[in-house]
């Protein structure tokens, strides 16, 4: 395949040969997921409690409030810019499932960028410079780490460049950072019934982010089944990461002396973030050694959580009714790439 510079052509199509779309694929699965549960609109979230809320909140725990929507404003951000490179890969890869799921990951990267400056806006009234906010492990991997891993696969888009871009993207700043703030909301405004706007879009944007890592987790164990080193890239890669994840903790409450203005303990959270990066490490593990039809029922598992209906229906009928061990047979070396 040529792809790139003025050379690139194709030699023919998925959607106008044999192979169609594979509808059963576990992204196509989190794409037809997406359309379902991702189309909410930040717009349409009633903030008029969370403005009364506001006003009788003390310095402190305004404060404390406006750091983290300044972490997670900052955050999503820097995920909606640093993603394009990541679907370039997988576009000149010809991964055309890979690919559909990745338009709705960037399109709600998009809607959480909005949603909390909307909160900044509508709720907290501020125009002011938030950048105080962002402490030195916050900015090594918002300002430095995330940019070059994502960046880099502009230029280099080896399978060691794709693991630590999505190590960096899925793993810390989704599955451990952005987890882990989420669950400060819930322990912090939802404990004590405060900000139901913001609680709400929270839920929203976490269940927009579960299809994010499990993305994520998808793609890290398709790289390990496809080359074994890859697994000790992630490794090296998760390591080096986590103590600044830790770290963004660590700093949030050096800021209030260890004494939070909302009463949570710090290491309730340390304990929380550190569980999550266990299971992500863990389930990517599971990937050595496996044939690609193994990853790609594994995720399937993944992508159909209990409680939430699967992509049913006509688009997801080819799916459905195939046993889930039968599902990805023809998952050769060559998948996702024939037709480009
Ligand atoms: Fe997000
Ligand atoms: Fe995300």
């Amino acid at each position: 395949m040529s792809m790139s510079g003025t050379d690139a052509r194709r030699e023919g199509f998925v959607t106008t040969s044999t192979r169609g779309l594979r509808h059963d694929l576990p992204p196509m699965r989190l794409y037809h997921k997406a359309k379902r549960f991702g189309v909410w609109d930040p717009r349409a979230i009633d903030f008029r409690r969370d403005r009364e809320d506001w006003q009788v909140l003390n310095d402190e725990q305004r404060d404390a409030l406006l750091r983290l929507v300044s972490l997670f404003s900052a955050g999503e951000e820097s995920v909606t810019l640093d993603l394009l490179p990541l679907i370039m890969v997988i576009a000149r890869e010809g991964r055309l499932e890979e690919e559909m799921y990745l338009t709705t990951f960037l399109w709600e990267e998009a809607k959480h960028t909005e949603f909390f400056r909307r909160f900044l806006d509508e709720v907290a009234e501020t125009t002011a410079d938030l950048h105080h906010y962002h402490t030195p492990s916050y900015k090594k991997i918002f300002y430095e780490e995330l940019p070059r891993a994502m960046n880099r696969l502009l230029t280099d888009p080896s399978p060691a460049a794709q693991a630590e871009a999505a190590v960096t993207y899925n793993l810390i700043v989704e599955g451990v950072l952005a987890e882990t703030g989420y669950y400060a909301f819930y322990q912090t405004l939802h404990r004590q019934g405060l900000m139901p706007g913001l609680i709400e879009g929270i839920r929203n944007l976490q269940r927009d982010e579960s299809r994010h890592i499990a993305y994520g987790v998808f793609l890290l164990s398709r790289l390990v089944a496809e080359d074994d080193s890859i697994w000790n890239v992630i490794d090296r890669r998760l390591n080096y990461l986590l103590p600044y994840a830790l770290g963004v903790t660590h700093e949030i409450y050096a800021a209030y002396g260890n004494n939070h203005p909302f009463n949570v303990d710090q290491q309730e959270f340390v304990n929380y973030a550190i569980k999550q990066f266990s299971l992500r490490a863990e389930r990517i593990e599971q990937a050595r050694g496996k044939s690609l039809a193994e990853i790609y029922r594994l995720a399937t598992l993944d992508v159909e959580e209990p409680g939430e209906p699967a992509p049913s229906g006509a688009a997801g009928a080819a799916g459905q009714s195939a046993a889930p061990g039968g599902e990805a047979e023809s998952g050769g070396p060559g998948e996702g790439g024939t037709a480009a």
